[in-house]
């Protein structure tokens, strides 16, 4: 698999073990300590998590099937899969991140009223390219946005080589509209402004898929006023 250039992965981990970390974890919280803006990226990113949700169900139970979340954050998606039954292996680039999603797994995993309890995901902090093994179904949200295009394609083609049956990946399509959003925002840097963001045509992600054998099967496009991504799952061709 093709490596994110040293400086820049270096700087996500940085910056997700710190500042990132912090803002982060409140806004795919739930407490009222965000702003107007902060808000809404996490309504935006909730309905992503529910569309991928729907997407997986759609096909069947998720009892016992094995899924990669990578780059998996708080814990947002995986703790709602293990819920289903799915056998979850999570990691994160960021050990904060990791020890997080672990402690709310914890929290909200427990024994329901007939006494089964979901199974635990499993974590470990890795950076998605040192990802190997084989699951049912990967999953990669809101990860791509700190890959430019020329990493994008061999991070696509290493978590599809992981995959057996689908890879679902959420990612900032880079369209007209939100690309204005994008320069107004650098226009007026935030004091939690994030790492540099890179942004995704749909075509180009479709070509790196179809170069590895694989192609689109479904997609759904989240938009709220200032969180914006495509979903795509994609099968074997
Ligand atoms: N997927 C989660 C979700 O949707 O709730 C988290 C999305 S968050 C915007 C991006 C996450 O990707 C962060 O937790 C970050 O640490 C992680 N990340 C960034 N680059 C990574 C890499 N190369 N390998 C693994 N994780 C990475």
């Amino acid at each position: 698999a093709e490596e994110v250039g040293g400086g820049d992965k270096e700087v996500v981990r940085e910056y997700f073990n710190n500042s990132g970390f912090q803002r982060w974890k409140k806004i795919y919280g739930d407490t009222d300590e965000v702003n107007r803006v902060q808000r809404d990226i996490r309504l935006g990113h909730a309905k992503t998590v529910e569309n991928t949700l729907n997407m997986l169900k759609d096909e069947g139970s998720l009892q016992g099937v094995t899924v990669c979340d990578a780059g998996c954050g708080t814990g947002s998606l995986s703790i709602p899969l293990a819920k289903e039954g799915a056998v979850v292996f999570a990691s994160d680039i960021s050990a904060a991140m990791v020890a997080e999603a672990e402690k709310q797994s914890k929290e909200q995993l427990v024994a329901s009223e007939n006494g089964s309890a979901p199974v635990m995901p499993k974590f470990a902090v890795k950076d998605l390219e040192s990802l190997d093994g084989k699951y049912d179904t990967v999953i990669c949200l809101d990860v791509l946005i700190h890959y430019p295009q020329s990493k994008a394609d061999g991070m696509i083609a290493h978590l599809a080589s992981l995959a057996n049956n689908r890879l679902i990946l959420s990612f900032a399509p880079k369209t007209f509209y939100y690309d204005l959003l994008k320069r107004v925002g650098e226009l007026f840097p935030g004091p939690s402004k994030a790492t540099r963001a890179y942004l995704h045509a749909e075509a180009d992600v479709e070509r790196a898929l179809k170069k590895v054998g694989w192609t689109i099967r479904k997609k759904g496009l989240i938009t709220t006023q200032f969180y914006f991504a495509r979903l795509i799952e994609a099968v074997p061709m």
